[in-house]
């Protein structure tokens, strides 16, 4: 692979090693929430913390950010797991947030008995009011003078269940004059008399992100926690419970998210294009999740590939679908075997081949691969080939079928179009062609040369199968950018189906897991719909690079 220079974190990361900075050791974390699945921006995510613990001999800690007892849920744990494994990544230890629910309340009463955080019954309105603007002095509300005594007995209150959720809050108490919004006096604690999905109804106070995540990275020992842009600003308050707490001093570092042009990254919107059955799930194949793209026959190298290629990016930008595109087309070029199925089927007969004879022709699987091998293709006097090869007053530079037309049928002989029938709607229902026996591709002696080549499946010998066709999830590049509800955007023909595709019968014994090029029509994986005689296909990605260098 091309040799590129270091990205920021890895500069960062290789001056902490000269410098011996905590031993040289690189620890890092992924830490998602399990209030969703995994999408192509946690991918970006995942490629990051695990190839930088990768490069430099470190770890990676799968951490569940489950500090949230409300939207998060166990079949989004096992999808994420699922996701990350299949991405090709090895965590050190798969950890939950809520482990440290215990330790995470000890930090809060150190902080308290410090004289750092104190018990706040003002209301969320007041609290603002008194916090003020970013350009004038926030004002204390008058429990910032609370006693050490009260804020514990008022915060082992609240743990022991014995105030309503939104009754009180604990804050820290940190800088009412900070220009940083964030350091006037953040919210450490709220009250949630909500159910967890791991710790139960043990709990009915629940840590804010910001008291969570920064003590998690410290009690795994986590060196460098990465994260994105928008953490900016929450980065002094991590150092300062690190420094106030005297626990182990993690790193916070910040990158842009990922965004993919054409459809929207956000968990919240798309739970609820699941939710409302614009798509059949958190894995269809239109939806941006490493599950979809899964489903759609993209590769976790595909993937990987197409994240080292954004880079690491210290500014929001938006990312061209096509080159997500581009990257598993290049890999599929060089792997999927060749194969031929039509789509939208028409009728031709030759009428100077002998009908009822099968004649065996010999495929070469992939041109991109020597190793490839090839396949047997049977060949008749009635075949298949697409509607759109054939015009009944075809243009100049048409060099597809029309009357008096000849194209080379792949991996077998060149035929010319003589006449062709249309039933009482003018649609043509059949073609009729002429051979020429000594064009046999691999020993053609004709010495006739034809513009054109097309597919096709012999009619006696085809097997049929559901063909799914996809676009764009959302007609505007930037969803997410538009004013009002983003669903207004989404693209009303993102899924074509074909119900009866003709397939070559080699073809009939693909499973789950392969990958193909139909002729002239894009690539294809089957899709776990399948079953046996029913053979579903999801069309990857056309063949057309529309990625632009
Ligand atoms: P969402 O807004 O979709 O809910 P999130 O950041 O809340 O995203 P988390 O589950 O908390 O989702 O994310 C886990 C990790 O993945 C975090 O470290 C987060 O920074 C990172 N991540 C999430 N979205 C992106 C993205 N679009 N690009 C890069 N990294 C991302
Ligand atoms: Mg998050
Ligand atoms: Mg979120």
């Amino acid at each position: 692979s091309e040799e590129r220079s270091l990205n920021f974190l890895e500069q960062i990361i290789e001056e902490d090693i000269a410098n011996g900075v905590n031993g040289g050791r690189v620890h890092t974390r992924f830490p998602p929430e399990p209030n969703g699945y995994l999408h192509i921006g946690h991918a970006k995510s995942i490629c990051l913390n695990f190839g930088l613990a990768q490069k430099y001999n470190g770890l990676t800690n799968l951490r569940f950010d489950d500090t949230n007892p409300v939207k998060e849920d166990v079949e989004y744990v096992e999808s994420i797991m699922e996701d990350v494994k299949w991405m090709g990544f090895q965590w050190n230890e798969v950890l939950f947030a809520s482990d440290y629910f215990d330790q995470l309340y000890i930090y809060a009463e150190t902080l308290i008995q410090k004289g750092l955080a104190y018990v706040d019954e003002s209301t969320p309105e007041q609290i603002a009011t008194f916090k003020g603007t970013p350009t004038t002095v926030g004002k204390p509300t008058p429990a910032r003078s609370r006693s050490v005594e009260e804020n514990l007995q008022l915060f082992r209150e609240m743990k022991d269940g014995k105030h309503p959720d939104g009754a009180m809050v604990l804050r820290a108490k940190v800088d009412l004059a900070s220009p940083n919004m964030l350091l006037r006096d953040p919210i450490m604690y709220r009250i949630k008399h909500a159910h967890h999905h791991r710790t139960g109804d043990k709990w009915c106070i629940y840590p804010m992100y910001d008291f969570a995540h920064g003590q998690s990275d410290s009690i795994e020992k986590i060196t460098h926690s990465v994260c994105t842009l928008e953490f900016i600003p929450h980065r002094p308050l991590y150092d300062w419970f690190i420094k106030e707490l005297d626990i182990f001093p993690s790193h916070q570092y910040e990158f842009a998210r990922l965004n993919l042009s054409y459809t929207v990254m956000s968990k919240r919107k798309l739970l609820q294009l699941v939710q409302e059955g614009t798509v059949t799930g958190w894995d269809d194949p239109r939806m941006p999740t490493i599950s979809g793209f899964r489903r759609k026959g993209y590769t976790a190298a595909s993937i990987r590939e197409f994240c080292e290629r954004i880079g690491i990016a210290k500014r929001d930008n938006l990312i061209d679908l096509s080159l997500l595109e581009f990257c598993i087309r290049e890999e599929l070029n060089k792997t999927a075997n060749r194969v031929m199925a039509v789509l939208d089927p028409i009728k031709l007969v030759i009428t100077n081949y002998e009908a009822g004879k099968t004649e065996i022709l010999n495929g070469e699987n992939n041109p991109e691969d020597p190793n490839g091998g090839s396949r047997e293709i049977p060949f008749s006097n009635t075949l298949y080939i697409e509607r759109e090869d054939f015009m009944e007053n075809p243009p100049k530079k048409f060099f597809r079928l029309g009357v008096g037309l000849s194209v080379r049928l792949k991996h077998a002989y060149i035929v010319k179009c003589e006449s062709f029938e249309k039933d009482e709607n003018g649609n043509v229902t059949t073609i009729y062609c002429s051979y020429i026996p000594e064009s046999k591709s691999g020993s053609d002696t004709s010495g006739i040369n034809v513009k054109g080549t097309i597919h096709w499946v012999s009619a006696a010998h085809a097997e049929t199968a559901e063909v799914r066709l996809y676009d764009r999830l959302f007609k505007v590049e930037n969803p997410a950018a538009e004013e009002g509800d983003f669903k207004d955007f989404i693209n009303p023909d993102s899924l074509h189906i074909v119900e009866k595709a003709y397939i070559e019968p080699a073809l009939a014994k693909a499973q789950l897991g392969d990958r193909f090029q139909f002729l002239r029509k894009g690539y294809f994986a089957v899709d776990p719909d399948s079953k046996p005689g029913a053979l579903v296909f999801n069309r990857t990605v056309t063949l057309k690079d529309t990625w632009a260098k």
